[in-house]
C-alpha cells in the first residue's frame, strides 16, 4: 500500500482564505478588524523567522498586526507591563509572545499574565482547562490544526485508537484531548513508555511529536492508519541542512493510509490556526461568536 499525501500546504492555503473572507464579513457587520499582538523579545533568529512568517500571513488574511520589539536585555518587568497593555487594550483580541523568552524572564509567568481571552496561542493555564472539560476557548494552534487534517480523512474517530507520541503542553496533551474529544481511545506515549513500536502499531490515528529525527519507522505503524508528522528536525545530509520530521516518512508511507510530509504537513496547518484563533476572538468580542 502506498498512503496518500495529506496537503497540509493546500488546506491551510483553504483556512488562510477563509480567515480572510470571514474577517472581512466581520468588518463589514460590526466594524471590527481582528488584531494580533506579536511579541518578540531579544535577538533569537529561529523566532525572528517564525515572527516574521506569523505577521505575514496575519496580512494576507486582512487582519491587523501588531508587532513589538524588545531587546535582548529587556526586564521581565518590562515584558510583563508590556503584556497588561496589550491586555487592556480593545484593538488587540490575540496576544502572541514568541518563545523562547531570553533568562532572565520567567515564561510561565509572562504566558500566565495574559488575558485568557486574548490567549490565540492556548498556552495559558485557563485555556487548557477549559480544553480539558470541553469549555470553548483556545486550542494550542498546533494540534487544533493537526485535528483538522484528521477530521478530513476521518471525521469520526469512535471506536478508533489514537497514539500520541509526545507530552508537551503545546502539542502532545491538547492533541490527546482533541482526539478524546472525537471519541478516539487515546494513548499517550512518551520517554518513559515500554516498546514504543508495539504501542503505535495499535494506532489508527499516530500523532509523532516528539523532536526526534526520523524516530518512528515503517514497521511501526498499522496498515492503512493515519500517520500525523508534528516533528521539525534539522539534520545534515551530504553536507547539507534538511527539514525532516519524526517519521521516517520513505518507509513509513508504504504501510500507512494517509501521511503528512515535512515540511509541507502540520507546519502550515499551525499558522492558519492562528489566523483562526485570532479571528474566533475577535468574533467572541463583538459577540458574533
Ligand atoms: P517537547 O520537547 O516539549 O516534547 C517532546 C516529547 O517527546 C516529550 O513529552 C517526551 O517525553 C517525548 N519524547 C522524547 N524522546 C522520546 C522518545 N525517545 N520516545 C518517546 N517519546 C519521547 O517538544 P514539543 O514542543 O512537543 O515538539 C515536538 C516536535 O514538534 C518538535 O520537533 C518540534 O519542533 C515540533 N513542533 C512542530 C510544530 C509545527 O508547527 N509543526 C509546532 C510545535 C512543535
Amino acid at each position: 500500500m502506498t498512503a496518500s499525501i495529506i496537503d497540509g500546504f493546500a488546506v491551510a492555503a483553504e483556512l488562510r482564505e477563509q480567515v480572510a473572507r470571514e474577517a472581512a464579513d466581520l468588518k463589514a457587520t460590526h466594524g471590527i478588524v481582528p488584531g494580533l499582538a506579536v511579541v518578540l523579545v531579544g535577538e533569537d533568529p529561529a523566532s525572528a523567522v517564525y515572527v516574521r512568517n506569523k505577521l505575514k500571513a496575519t496580512a494576507e488574511c486582512g487582519l491587523k498586526s501588531l508587532e513589538f520589539k524588545l531587546s535582548e536585555s529587556a526586564t521581565e518587568e518590562e515584558v510583563l507591563a508590556l503584556v497588561k497593555r496589550l491586555n487592556a487594550d480593545p484593538a488587540v483580541h490575540g496576544i502572541l509572545v514568541q518563545l523562547p523568552l531570553p533568562k532572565q524572564i520567567d515564561s510561565d509567568k509572562v504566558l500566565g499574565l495574559i488575558d485568557p481571552d486574548k490567549d490565540v496561542d492556548g498556552f495559558h493555564p485557563v485555556n487548557a482547562g477549559r480544553l480539558s472539560v470541553g469549555l470553548p476557548g483556545f486550542v494550542p494552534c498546533t494540534p487544533r490544526g493537526s485535528q483538522i487534517l484528521i477530521d478530513r480523512i476521518m471525521p469520526d474517530l469512535s471506536g478508533k485508537t489514537a497514539v500520541v507520541i509526545g507530552r508537551s503542553n503545546i502539542v502532545g496533551k491538547p492533541m490527546a484531548q482533541l482526539l478524546l474529544q472525537k471519541n478516539a481511545t487515546v494513548t499517550i506515549a512518551h520517554s518513559r513508555t515500554k516498546d514504543l513500536p508495539a504501542v503505535c502499531r495499535t494506532a489508527d490515528v499516530l500523532v509523532a511529536a516528539v523532536g526526534r529525527p526520523l524516530m518512528v519507522k515503517g514497521d511501526w505503524i498499522k496498515p492503512g492508519a493515519i500517520v500525523i508528522d508534528v516533528g521539525i528536525n534539522r539534520i545534515e545530509v551530504d553536507g547539507k541542512g534538511k527539514i525532516v520530521g519524526d517519521v521516517d516518512f520513505d518507509s513509513a508511507k508504504e504501510v500507512a493510509g494517509a501521511i503528512t510530509p515535512v515540511p509541507r504537513g502540520v507546519g502550515p496547518m499551525t499558522i492558519a490556526c492562528l489566523m483562526l484563533n485570532t479571528l474566533d476572538s475577535a468574533r467572541r468580542s463583538a459577540g458574533a461568536a
